[in-house]
């Protein structure tokens, strides 16, 4: 049973903490909570602002933004032009609900106009019905996708993500953005520990992505902040009981894994970035000074 709350928001655009090498300026959601229940996210956090919990709640209260058409176009022209948006970091911007409320098409169409350089992160196929505004502006160097999938495997990720398109669909929509011209990045995480970090699961989707046409792939290990700690690793009990001792052990209390843990992660990675001759950033993406015409065009 879903709960879902249609509601006013004072401001679209968060800054993004100063000193932070993430290489954005602010982040824009549309939403709060995310459908796709992803076991791992570090967005369910911010559930317990709003006194929710970060389990069932992050994925069954949701909040809708609605007046982002009118507000976020009016944000917008107070930032300066070249300063980077990002979208989708505390909600997928194409979960379900945005079939209904298109509050990420109109944010995408907003940002046409303002010429601000954005980057979205999603795991969703519903993306492609924004193609004929994305598009334009994937090959103007305005915009970049990034698709999250972090393993090939249906079964484990069924159980991490319950909410999401299969490994296969994401790949069709990697291939389908990257051949409108869209720079398109592999979102590998999180790599979690005992559980898609092994050598071979990493090979094969450093493999199918480069097929399917990315530009890079963008890997980290996993994070588990205090408030999501508990309930990822009561989840795998239940999910992946043979090995929910190993990952918890490699966390104790901490939010990263443990040392060593971590130096065999990014050793792996390093080979596969070698081996497969792919980068793992791309160029920021640029504002584009919009005229007029350019209104009509798109
Ligand atoms: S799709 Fe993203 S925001 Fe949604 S639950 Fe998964 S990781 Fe969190």
């Amino acid at each position: 049973m879903r709960t879902i709350h249609v509601k006013s928001a004072q401001s679209f655009l968060n800054r993004v903490p100063a000193g932070s090498r993430l290489g954005f300026d602010w982040s824009l959601n549309p939403y709060r909570g995310c459908t796709h229940a992803c076991r791992y996210c570090y967005a369910r956090e911010t559930h317990r602002y709003f006194d929710l919990s970060v389990g069932e709640d992050f994925e069954r209260v949701l909040f809708v933004k609605s007046n982002l058409s009118r507000r976020l176009p009016q944000e917008l022209r107070k930032i300066p032009p070249q300063q980077v948006i990002i979208l989708g970091t505390a909600t997928d911007p194409y979960q379900p609900l945005e079939g209904r409320h298109q509050l990420t098409r109109a944010a995408i169409a907003a940002l046409a106009v303002s010429g601000h350089p954005f980057t979205l992160c999603t795991k969703s196929p519903l993306v492609e019905r924004d193609l004929d505004l994305l598009g334009p502006l994937g090959r103007r160097g305005q915009c970049q996708l990034n698709v999250s999938l972090i393993t090939l495997d249906e079964a484990d990720l069924r159980r991490l993500e319950p909410g999401t398109a299969s490994p296969t669909r994401r790949l069709q929509l990697i291939h389908t953005l990257a051949a409108a011209g869209i720079p398109t990045a592999l979102l590998l995480a999180p790599v979690i520990p005992h559980l898609t970090d092994a050598a071979e699961t990493l090979d094969a989707l450093f493999h199918a992505a480069q097929e399917a046409g990315v530009a890079c792939i963008m890997a980290s290990p996993l994070r588990l902040s205090d408030a999501v700690r508990p309930y990822f690793l009561s989840q795998l009990a239940k999910s992946f009981p043979a090995q929910a001792q190993n990952v918890a052990a490699v966390y104790q209390d901490h939010s990263h894994p443990d040392p060593q843990t971590l130096a065999r992660i990014h050793t792996q990675l390093a080979r596969l970035y070698q081996k497969y001759g792919i980068p793992s950033r791309y160029p920021s993406p640029r504002p584009f000074r919009v005229t007029e015409q350019m209104h009509f065009s798109l």
